[in-house]
């Protein structure tokens, strides 16, 4: 099998439902139709083989997740996602591999209705990039520089857990039930774009947690030039996390990654109606602490002690390989 075959054979068959999609697969670019009053977001994520997955993780969850964290960040935009291309670097052509990343990926486009319209193929070692792009109405993108003294940090929900998964699956724990639906929460995680109009319409700033709250957060205040003070007490910890970790939990919510959760900030006026919307639409997000002019982010711990915290999450260019 060719590159043109492969390409023939996993790709163009996963043929896209959209009908703003002009030009697929198969030309030398391709054209979409974007909504009017609408604006384009692009964003870029890529996962590598033995940095961001197992070398012998099932390719099925390589290619969800590889949708996922992307699709997370036009979340994070408050946008909705439409179209990907995919850019696939492979050390050999494995057929059964192949198989279960189609099937990853034709499942992830089919539950966020999206497109794949293109991409590349190249032989190196195996990497996964995808090029997402959606779209936001005019002037509506949430922007991380956005916040302001006085307004309030929300998280989307539970932290920590995708960071105790991956912890279970390193020290190879034999798993109960439930600790198996942790395991779903690393390898195929759901990202929010479902608070998409609730963001719209209050969030100041936003972000999505990728590499751990005490990080995201960080990018957050420094492109806001403000400070935070977060509530250790209200910090919501995955209770799988709080099980296994004891004192160890709350380190795990502020800087373990890969939660894809949401954390975005919102006027403190707005606060109320915007808590009462939550409750009428059936979310649940927590308010864990308050943006203010300080340059620092403080943490009140659950005795009443504020101390600094640092941005922990993960940073590739800070660990050996
Ligand atoms: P070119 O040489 O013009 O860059 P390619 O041979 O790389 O074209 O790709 C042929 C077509 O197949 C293009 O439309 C490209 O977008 C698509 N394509 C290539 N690799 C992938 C892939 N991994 N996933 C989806 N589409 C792909
Ligand atoms: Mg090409």
């Amino acid at each position: 099998m060719n590159e043109f075959q492969l390409i023939e054979y996993f790709f163009k068959p996963i043929l896209s439902k959209r009908p703003d999609v002009a030009i697929g697969i198969g030309d030398d670019a391709a054209s979409v139709k974007i909504a009017s009053g609408m604006e384009l977001l692009v964003s870029t994520d890529t996962l590598v083989s033995g940095v961001h997955f197992f070398r012998d993780e099932d390719a099925f969850h390589v290619a969800f997740k590889a949708v996922m964290v992307n699709i997370s960040d036009i979340a994070a935009m408050g946008g909705v996602p439409c179209w990907l291309t995919l850019s696939l670097t492979l050390p050999e052509i494995n057929e059964h591999w192949l198989c279960r990343f189609k099937e990853g990926l034709a499942q992830a486009l089919e539950t966020f209705n999206l497109a794949l319209i293109g991409g590349d193929t190249t032989r190196g070692p195996l990497s996964v990039s995808i090029t997402i792009l959606g779209q936001v109405p005019l002037g509506k993108a949430i922007r991380r520089d956005g916040a302001k003294p006085g307004d309030a940090i929300y998280v989307s929900g539970e932290l920590g857990g995708a960071a105790q998964a991956l912890r279970f699956l390193m020290d190879k724990t034999p798993l109960s039930q439930d600790e198996k639906v942790l395991m779903q929460k690393l390898q195929v995680p759901t990202p929010r774009v479902d608070l998409r109009m609730m963001l719209q319409q209050y969030a100041t700033a936003a972000i999505d947690i990728s590499d751990g709250l005490s990080s995201d957060l960080s990018h957050i205040c420094q492109a806001s030039h403000v400070g935070a003070l977060l509530q250790a007490s209200l910090v919501p910890i995955h209770p799988l996390v709080k099980k296994y970790q004891g004192t160890k939990a709350l380190d795990f919510a502020l800087n373990g990654g890969d939660d894809y959760e949401l954390c975005f900030t919102v006027k403190a006026a707005d606060r109320s109606l915007f808590q009462q919307e939550l409750i009428e639409q059936g979310f649940c997000c927590f308010f864990v602490g308050c943006i203010d002019d300080k340059k620092t982010i403080r943490i009140k711990k659950e005795e009443g002690r504020i101390v600094p915290l640092t941005a922990a999450g993960y940073n590739h260019f800070s660990m050996p390989l």
